[in-house]
């Protein structure tokens, strides 16, 4: 639309202008800090950093209404730049402007309803939210976009040049990473650690072909990040881990999507996210509270976070109902399906500790559950999500176990209504439904398939045909005849097909 035609009272809305200045806080000693260096924790204590706007009066001088308004009216300007996460500008990074944003098609993903079995199943609404349709095909792409905006930004502003960026990463961040730093080709360049064997082949190509480099080393995630570390604090690099706080603000864009694909009603809503690094769950849980402070919302959602029983300390630390006797541990994985969340030791921790705090404590109670399930509970909700026509991955399924776990619980109710993060797409992960589909999970798993998922390729071989295609040398237009309707009848019995 063009914004002529937007609404008189909100026109000068739509398309926002810098404003404000942002800083860093530190979590731990309440140290502020300038966003003009980079960097991605506390230089005096270590502490995780957080990001704030000043002034915030823009926020508290438009009322709910209006911004509900504004952010409707906002998807339908035809601007790059607002297309994405930046649609909720004012609650992102309002800094920016809106030339240095880049834009790679993340954020909008499909919201769809479960169909009928699986909601059946539950005994209530549920929607899936495919964040595996993000342009490097996972929600870190909504993180991603926001940090290399203000890196683009900055650089712009302080003359920077050949940024090197890097990140440790199970699969999806490294991928994210590489696609948006190849769009800056010349401004920025990646580095990637993997952990070697620990990421899926579709992974590893994402950013190989987007031309990072990729490093290798032994161990699992917990490993890479502390290499990584050691290459944040020692030299000059750009860190795209989730502890760069940027990342965390583009990704509240789910909870502001998702409130806004429910007309901003979601007290009734369960949101349901796998945790690993416990950054994307922090970040839904602040992205709801913004919401809330800024009166667009009136009520919180529940949170529902889900961990697999290989790779649980965020669950165990939830355990002890008591707060001052919760003690974080960090625990070492085992295999997992839900290998991008297969992490023992989340960097956002105290973010997750800080904001369930808050979150609960403005809801008046208790809000946040951590369910925990079982490898074969995750296999089998993923198997089921995809034979009833959705786009999970493991980790999506590792979603649909847990609001199956939480129903089994009496922690959701048949009144409410489920909203499952699908976090990637389910291709990246298809090795693991392979393995089900063949039994050949390593032992390690647990996991036995359920023969209602067998399935295979038919190898068509008609009976009695000597020439068949695809050998070399071509078909003379009646061997082709013969073979078409040989293979055709072939499958018309198998099928039990009747004829016309
Ligand atoms: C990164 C990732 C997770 C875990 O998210 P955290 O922010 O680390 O908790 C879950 N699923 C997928 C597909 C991921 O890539
Ligand atoms: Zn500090």
């Amino acid at each position: 639309m063009n914004i002529n035609d937007f609404p008189d009272d909100i026109r000068e809305n739509i398309i926002p202008n810098p404003y404000g200045s942002m800083f860093y806080r530190c979590l731990a000693c309440n140290r502020e800090f300038d966003i003009e260096n980079l960097l991605y924790t506390c230089p005096s204590c270590g502490g995780i950093l957080m990001l704030y706007q000043r002034p915030s009066e823009k926020i508290k001088n438009i009322d709910g209404d209006a911004w509900r308004k504004i952010f409707d009216y906002r998807r339908m300007i035809n601007r790059s730049s607002l297309r994405g996460v930046f649609r909720f500008y004012e609650f992102i990074a309002p800094i920016i402007p809106l030339e240095s944003i880049v834009y790679l098609g993340e954020g909008s993903t499909p919201l769809v309803e479960a169909n009928t079995n699986i909601e059946q199943e539950i005994g209530l609404p549920v929607y899936f939210k495919y964040e595996g349709l993000n342009p490097s095909l996972s929600f870190k792409d909504r993180g991603m976009a926001c940090a290399l905006s203000f890196l683009n930004y900055l650089a712009a502003k302080k003359g920077l040049k050949n940024i090197l960026a890097i990140c440790a990463s199970t699969g999806d961040t490294s991928a994210s990473a590489a696609l948006y730093s190849a769009y800056l080709t010349g401004l920025v360049k990646s580095a990637v650690i993997l952990p070697k064997g620990k990421v899926t082949s579709q992974q590893l190509s994402q950013p190989i072909v987007s031309g990072a480099t990729v490093f290798e080393i032994p161990g699992v995630f917990d490993d890479c990040m502390k290499v990584v570390e050691v290459l944040s604090e020692k030299y000059n690099v750009a860190l795209l881990n989730s502890k760069n706080s940027w990342r965390i603000l583009g990704q509240e864009s789910f909870a502001f999507e998702v409130a806004q694909e429910f007309d901003y009603t979601v007290s009734d809503k369960v949101i349901v996210v796998p945790i690993g690094n416990a950054g994307n769950i922090s970040a839904i849980m602040s992205g709801f509270l913004k919401f809330l402070k800024a009166n667009i919302i009136s009520g919180l959602p529940k949170i529902l976070g889900v961990q697999s029983e290989h790779a649980n300390p965020v669950y165990r630390y939830y355990l002890e109902e008591d707060t001052p006797m919760r003690a974080f541990k960090p625990v070492h994985v085992k295999p997992s399906v839900a290998q991008a969340a297969m992490i023992g030791n989340p960097v956002s921790m105290p973010r997750v500790i800080d904001i369930v705090r808050e979150y609960n404590q403005v809801a008046g109670q208790k809000r946040v559950f951590v369910a925990q399930v079982t490898e074969q509970e995750i296999m089998d909700a993923t198997m089921a999500a995809n034979k009833n026509g959705h786009i999970v991955c493991t980790q999506g399924g590792e979603s649909l176990a847990g609001l199956m776990r939480a129903r089994e619980m009496g922690i959701v109710s048949d009144k409410e209504t489920g909203i499952l993060d699908s976090t990637a797409h389910s291709l990246k992960f298809s090795g693991f439904q392979q393995m089900y589909l063949e039994d050949t999970f390593p032992e390690e798993f647990g996991i036995k398939p359920n023969k209602e998922y067998r399935n295979s390729p038919v190898s068509i071989i008609p009976e009695g045909i000597k020439k068949m295609p695809g050998t070399g040398e071509p078909l003379t237009e009646q061997e082709l005849q013969i073979f078409v309707r040989a293979s055709a009848e072939t499958i018309a019995n198998i099928l039990s097909l009747k004829k016309i």
